[in-house]
Formats: structure tokens, sequence, C-alpha cells
């Protein structure tokens, strides 16, 4: 059994990353934001303030969120219904950043997380990986590139998707979202104390995907 945990800011390409690695070393790959997003969903889909800590907490009891895997591709279902891309437009992307904020938000996640590497071997992609979720892990990651290489990785995502937005709003929604998430009470982004620090903003997928395979190798002391 193997995990590693791979944090960083949004738009850094974790989950590209994860995913080629997931696949070349035979072990499964854990969004975690999709876990935030979809609460996000549902508070949305609720007209409940995201920021309103009392009225998201006494949301969660009606929420059954599962994760599952297809074809190698994780599945979230929120009350038995797959969401897809329905959570990852630039809205839903701040709904998420607003609860992950709120500590029973965090602890009502902190389980399904937990239980997945407790069964499987697994990259797990996120924010808090390193810090709380798997503190033990073998190898862990923070990920990152400039403010500007990411929004405009994030642009072209979501212009690829037929999403309209201009890369400035991107951009500012990106920096509102790093500011957020990295000085936040609980759980902040930032690299855990044993985390080795990778800036790939220069990189292509593949370059960052070869440098980290070479990193897991010598931490891990296997050859994948
Ligand atoms: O990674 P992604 O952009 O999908 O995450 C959406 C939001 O969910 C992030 O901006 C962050 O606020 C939150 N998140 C978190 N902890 C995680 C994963 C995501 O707080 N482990």
């Amino acid at each position: 059994m193997i995990q590693i945990a791979i944090d960083g800011p949004g738009g850094a390409g974790k989950s590209t990353v994860a995913k080629a690695l997931a696949a070349k070393l035979g072990i499964d790959y854990v969004d975690t934001g999709a876990l935030y997003r979809t609460i996000g969903y549902y508070v949305r889909s609720q007209n409940v303030d995201p920021k309103n800590a009392e009225a998201v907490e006494k949301l969660l009891p009606s929420i059954d969120i599962e994760l599952k895997y297809e074809n190698g591709t994780q599945i979230v279902s929120l009350n038995g219904e797959n969401l897809g891309d329905r959570i990852r437009t630039p809205e839903m992307s701040m709904y998420a950043s607003a609860v992950s904020a709120i500590p029973a938000v965090r602890s009502f996640l902190l389980e399904t997380q937990r239980s997945i590497a407790r069964k499987n071997s697994v990259i797990m992609d996120g924010r808090d990986i390193g810090t709380v979720i798997l503190p033990d892990a073998d190898v862990k990651i923070f990920l990152t590139a400039s403010n500007e290489c990411r929004a405009k990785r994030r642009y072209d995502e979501l212009a690829a998707k037929g999403i309209q937005t201009t890369y400035e709003e991107v951009l500012a929604d990106m920096n509102a979202r790093d500011e957020a998430d990295s000085t936040r009470d609980v759980a902040p982004c930032v690299p855990a104390p044993d985390a080795v620090t990778f800036d790939n903003s220069w990189m292509t997928p593949e370059e960052c995907t070869e440098g980290l395979v070479r990193l897991i190798e010598e931490k891990t002391g296997k050859k994948n």
C-alpha cells in the first residue's frame, strides 16, 4: 500500500498529473476537490448562502456523498445522482471554496477521504491531504505554478468545455480563491513541513509527470 499526497492551489495541474501518475503506478486517483464542489452544489440548490456556516451545517445530514470508480474514472454521486460536469463551473469553484472553510464540512468529509486510502493505494489531490487527511503519506508533493500560468491553464480548460469567461475574470477568481484557501483558519492550503514543493510553471504536463515519477522513486526507493 502506498499513499501519495498532492496539494497545491487551483490550476497547478494537480489533477492532470495525478491522473497520469495513478495510471503509471497502477493505483487509484482521488480528486477531493470534487467532494467540496458537490457540497457547494447542494448548498446552491437549496438557496443557502455558502458562507453561512450555521445554515450549511444544518444541510449536512441530508447529504449522502458516494465516491466510486467506473473504468478507472472517479464518479462522485450526491444522494444517488452523478452530477458530472455540473460541479466544474466557475460558480461551483467559488461555492466549493466558501463551504470548504466551514469546519463542520471538513469533518463531514474527513472519513470519506481517509477510508479510501485505508483500503487502496492512492494518489490523492487537494489542499490539506499532506497536512490533515494523510499526515503519514509516503510522499507529499506541493504542486504550484505562477498565478498567470495557472489562470491561463484554467481559462483554456474552461474554454475547451465551452464555458464563456475571460482570462482576466479567471485570474481574479483564482486570486480570490487562493487567498481564501491559504488564509482560512481550518486546514489552509499550505505545504506540509515534509512536503516537496514543485513549481511546474514552465513544464509540460509530461515533463512534470516525469519529474514527479523520479521524485516518487527516490522517496519510496522503488522503480515503478
Ligand atoms: O481542487 P478544486 O479546484 O476542485 O477544489 C475546489 C475547492 O475545494 C478549492 O478551492 C478548495 O477551497 C476546496 N478544497 C479544499 N480541500 C481539499 C480540496 C478542495 O478545501 N482537499
